[in-house]
């Protein structure tokens, strides 16, 4: 644990004079999301982060993947404001971008970013880690990230060296949590509490959770998919289960891994369950019927084509996945 650093006098601003580029992303943030209550801070370098609550700061990623255009900036990525600390959860997928995220944090905030939290081990999530190395945080992640990033590390480094390209990969490096979480764990903040907890594999076998105590904010990571289509890394049935056990608990906004800046519970999750539920249930009929998984991968989950962004780009390989874990029922 890093001791908490002393509390600064001036608190921290929560609204900012806008431009008229700013009311305008503002206005369409605030159309496209009606949990939205504040406005964007500016950043210096134009990465746009909203406070959806006070002291809650979500930057949206794009519905891409990565690209040297978009430099991994493709996965929502929030900071917490308390008042002796800020926290981090998720820091996109490139130190490039990641320094941007900090550029947003230095743009409302100059206490200390005491702690980077990764909700899980994707690099769309992780790889902005090292443009927090000078701040000297603790890393806070799932204690089986470690092990799934390390063991994946040298084939995500070789993917996003060629998607990304020479200029937008340049800093990236693998980060491991240095404070790994069993069960659930608390960090104060200053005037606020952040609760992590482990859960069972869904998404990937490291997904983590993050509520906000004062704001009533649950930070879902990937365990929620909006908009861009869920994909699948660790257990379909799981993944399930934990979508039943997530929709009956109470929280004030939901902060998804994708997709809009925050939404409301239990609605945010229907559209994944539908998803992941139509592929669970057409996969184990052609299993049942005695069909391969070329079969599987031309059919299963159709239904759903025209209800995702990138479905085409997942699409099969979530079905591979899932033939692969309910073959074995
Ligand atoms: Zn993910």
């Amino acid at each position: 644990m890093v001791p908490m650093k002393t509390v600064e006098p001036r608190p921290a601003p929560l609204q900012h004079a806008l431009s008229r580029q700013g009311f305008l992303r503002a206005a369409f943030a605030l159309a496209a999301s009606p949990l939205l209550r504040y406005v964007p801070a500016e950043a210096a370098e134009g990465l746009e982060a909203s406070e959806v609550a006070p002291g809650i700061f979500v930057h949206q990623g794009r519905y891409e993947l990565q690209s040297p255009q978009n430099r991994g900036d493709m996965a929502n990525a929030s900071f917490v404001v308390g008042t002796d600390a800020v926290a981090v959860i998720d820091t996109l997928g490139s130190a490039v971008a990641g320094r941007e995220l900090r550029s947003a944090i230095r743009a409302v905030t100059d206490k200390p970013i005491s702690y980077v939290i990764n909700t899980h081990m994707h690099p769309d999530h992780v790889f902005g880690n090292a443009a927090f190395k000078e701040d000297n945080p603790t890393f806070v992640g799932h204690y089986k990230l470690a092990r799934g990033l390390g063991s994946r590390a040298e084939r995500y480094l070789a993917i996003n060296k060629t998607m990304l390209g020479e200029e937008a990969f340049e800093g990236i490096e693998i980060i491991v949590p240095t404070l790994a979480v069993e069960d659930s764990l608390n960090l104060d903040l200053g005037g606020r509490t952040l609760v992590l907890e482990t859960q069972a594999t869904a998404h990937t076998d490291n997904d983590l959770t993050v509520t906000d105590t004062a704001t009533d904010t649950l930070f879902l990571g990937d365990l929620l998919f909006s908009v861009h289509v869920p994909t699948l890394d660790g257990s379909i049935t799981g993944w399930l289960a934990l979508i039943d056990e997530l929709g009956r608990r109470e929280a004030a906004r939901v902060v998804p891994g994708h997709g809009p800046h925050a939404m409301a519970l239990p609605e945010a999750l229907q559209p994944e369950q539908r998803y992941l539920a139509a592929i669970t249930a057409d996969v184990r009929q052609l299993i049942k019927d005695g069909r391969t998984l070329e079969d599987a991968i031309r059919t299963a989950g159709f239904s759903e084509r025209d209800a995702w962004k990138l479905f085409d780009q997942y699409h099969v390989r979530n079905v591979t996945a899932a033939f692969a874990e309910l073959e074995w029922e």
